[in-house]
């Protein structure tokens, strides 16, 4: 039996109007999309209908160079949010299509926590505590196996800067 808490049917509502393929017309995105979907999918109904309030703020930008997955938010003139105070910009670069799905899950949905919590950017202060609250929501919502199998991919890898400082 469907689990009600946890999935709807037409969660698929706020997606692709919002992704912005600007950076690279060509590039594959077909894993990072799927990813999304899953994501907004598994997403608790009402934190999603939150995100759902706030996506007119938000851009995805899947085909970017970075090295890291992040999220930028920057604020806008009234009128161009339509009351919204930020726009928020969350990049998935290129090389997560080349990685292991869950790991792919788990960048996408860090990102969109940090836009939940309404979190600023590189705020050198809070960084620690933003991350940590992050990351305690991606396991509320029900990802910490994606997130394990990312700490233990970026544990291996002794890669462990990329993984705290996106
Ligand atoms: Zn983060």
């Amino acid at each position: 039996m469907k689990e009600e808490k946890y999935f709807r049917e037409d969660k698929d509502i706020l997606p692709l109007t919002e992704i912005n393929l600007k950076r690279g017309w060509s590039c594959n995105i077909v894993k990072r999309e799927k990813a999304y979907y899953e994501v907004l999918k598994r997403i608790p109904n009402c934190d999603y209908d939150k995100i759902y309030q706030l996506s007119i703020g938000i851009q995805w930008i899947f085909p970017a160079d970075e090295a890291f997955a992040s999220f930028i938010n920057s604020y806008l003139p009234e009128h161009k949010l339509n009351g919204y105070r930020f726009s928020y910009t969350i990049t998935i670069p290129n090389f997560y299509e080349r990685m292991q799905f869950e790991l792919v899950v788990a960048a996408t949905v860090h990102e969109l926590t940090h836009v939940y919590l309404e979190h600023p950017i590189k705020n050198a202060e809070y960084y620690a505590q933003d991350e940590q609250e992050a990351n305690d929501l991606v396991n509320k919502w029900g990802f910490q196996e994606e997130r394990d199998t990312e700490v233990n991919f970026f544990h291996n890898r002794n890669i462990s800067i990329s993984f705290d400082e996106r």
